[in-house]
């Protein structure tokens, strides 16, 4: 088989240096699909002067080329065979596979740039690296012990080397601060993510004196003053405009108020003027963000004086926000939806529970007639408002009777598009201290709300079949003439239409749907029936 490589390498006239030709021959010599470190390793053996660098760009001109597939797998894993017409099945053992990481060409240009910039280079392996920054997540499942295991990883690869420079950046490194340090002495930088902006100074810092640091101070003011600096180029449609962080509400299963620290919302003005700067920058739609946004209050600002002062931007045709919690549906913000012509008719209000009894235990510090009363009073005001929401299945001391309850408020809501999970303990959250009810029990009852979710989202999106809706162009597809754009319910419609619809609010008649997207035509030129 070697000559294939080689010799498809010479049909597409692919230029073979010798080390080129070394790693074709190996490649085509292997039949388990293997990753750039064990190819590495095995054309070492042939020639030790090939550098993993030449592999990785070596299997990249090949692929560019044609002439080898490569197959991406989770944690940034991949593997290359050779290109065939023919279809066969895959079988890989992936759990031996070193991580690569792989980047989307722009981020790539982007990270160059910023390298470049503090007299940095980057490179094209880990292998390579001597810094190495490990971003983390504190809301996935044990994403502590997968820290440390992966600095585990790190230090077998780097033990007869020069050890890197290393950084644990995000929530979980917030969630554990010095912690880190004291526990592994190889963690050279923790930094929390209210500290991003002071990444570069840091590791500058450290590189002279040799201290480890720990950048986990909750300074939203700075971080935000920071970034205020930076004009935002955006070229988006829709795009975030974060106006809070932090939550005080601690919720027992939660690690926000740990990791993000105390609530805290920005000053009225500057977030007006980041408003205006992404609408002449083309923005047309703004999701007010942040993780109790409806808990926003600056002065006497509240979450409603932004959505009409927003409002007033020509070019901003569409306004949502996320993430809110019920406690915090002021009447004012109630009353917001009878005023304001650009606020989206879609209410995100994580309800967790349908129990009081759960809702209690989970410290949510509000209660399902509440939360009905909002709904009530709402749909009152426009009765085409549609809701969505969170839900944790299985949270400790969850019964039957619990879990009914929330079955039952989903029929009775109707929500038309939701996230449900089952309870996973967070480290040093209260609720990750409690005894876990049955697996099998959650799974079977996450099973039946889905079910009842996803009918509910099958069924609304079924209705608008054959009906015209408004929806927001945001940009084109990988199928020419298909454009990409939300209804007012934020569900994703594909439709034929042009490069000048993109930014606009069309009509769009839909005829078909499944259960996350719709399907349609623009249709131009309505006639209205005037009576
Ligand atoms: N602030 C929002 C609220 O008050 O509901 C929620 C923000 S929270 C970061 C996002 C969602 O993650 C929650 O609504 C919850 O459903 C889910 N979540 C958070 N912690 C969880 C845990 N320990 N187990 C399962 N789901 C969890
Ligand atoms: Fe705060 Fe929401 Fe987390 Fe509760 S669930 S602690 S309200 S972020």
């Amino acid at each position: 088989m070697s000559e294939t490589i080689e010799q498809k390498c010479l049909n597409k006239g692919v230029k073979l240096t010798d080390q080129r030709r070394i790693i074709a021959k190996v490649m085509s010599e292997s039949n388990d699909h293997p990753d750039v470190d064990e190819l590495y390793k095995r054309v070492s053996k042939i020639d030790t002067k090939i550098s993993i660098a030449t592999v990785y760009r070596t299997v990249k001109l090949f692929e560019e080329s044609g002439i080898l597939t490569k197959h991406e797998f989770k944690g940034g894993k991949a593997r290359y065979e050779e290109l065939n017409e023919g279809h066969h099945d895959h079988l890989i053992d992936i759990k031996t596979g070193e991580i690569i990481e792989f980047v989307d060409d722009e981020i790539e240009k982007l990270q160059k740039k910023v390298a470049e910039k503090h007299g940095y280079k980057l490179v094209d392996h880990i292998d390579e690296a001597n810094c190495y920054l490990l971003n983390t997540c504190h809301i996935r499942d044990k994403a502590k012990e997968k820290v440390y295991h992966e600095i585990g990883r790190l230090k077998k690869k780097f033990k007869s080397k020069l050890k890197p420079m290393v950084i644990v950046a995000g929530c979980v490194a917030q969630a554990e601060n010095e912690e880190m340090l004291k526990r592994e002495p190889y963690i050279d930088l923790v930094i929390g993510p209210q500290a991003y902006h002071k990444i570069n100074n840091k590791i500058k810092e450290y590189l002279e004196k040799q201290i480890r640091l720990d950048e986990t101070e909750f300074d939203a003011i700075s971080k935000f003053n920071f970034f205020e600096k930076i004009k935002n180029s955006s070229q988006k449609i829709s795009s975030f405009l974060t106006i809070q962080e932090g939550c005080d509400k601690f919720c027992h299963f939660c690690v926000v108020p740990y990791t993000r620290g105390p609530e805290y919302s920005r000053p009225f003005d500057k977030i007006m003027s980041e408003a205006k700067i992404l609408a002449n920058n083309g923005v047309k739609e703004i999701i007010l963000l942040g993780q109790n946004v409806n808990a926003y209050r600056n002065e006497h600002y509240r979450l409603s004086d932004l959505i009409i002062e927003i409002e007033k931007i020509p070019e901003i045709l569409r306004i949502r926000y996320t993430t809110s919690h019920p406690r915090d549906m002021t009447d004012d913000l109630i009353e917001t939806y009878g005023k304001s012509k650009k606020l989206m008719p879609l209410v995100h209000l994580p309800v967790q529970s349908g129990s009081n009894r759960v809702l209690e235990l989970m410290n949510r510090k509000h209660i399902i007639e509440d939360y009905i009363k909002v709904y009530h009073r709402l749909k009152e005001i426009n009765s085409s408002i549609k809701f969505s929401s969170d839900f944790i299945i299985g949270y400790p001391g969850e019964n039957e009777n619990d879990f009914n309850n929330t079955l039952n408020l989903i029929k009775k809501i109707k929500f038309i598009n939701s996230y449900s999970f089952i309870f996973s303990p967070r480290p040093g959250t209260t609720a990750s201290k409690l005894e876990l009810i049955d697996r099998k029990i959650s799974l079977k009852r996450l099973e039946t709300i889905q079910g009842e979710l996803f009918s509910q989202q099958i069924k609304m999106n079924k209705s608008l079949e054959n009906s015209i809706i408004d929806v927001l162009v945001e940009n084109g597809t990988e199928e020419s003439g298909k454009f990409f754009g939300r209804s007012e319910y934020m569900t994703s419609v594909i439709f034929n239409a042009n490069d000048n619809d993109v930014g606009k609010i069309v009509k769009v008649k839909i005829n078909k749907s499944n259960q996350n997207t719709l399907f349609g035509e623009i249709i131009r030129n309505i006639k209205l029936k005037v009576a």
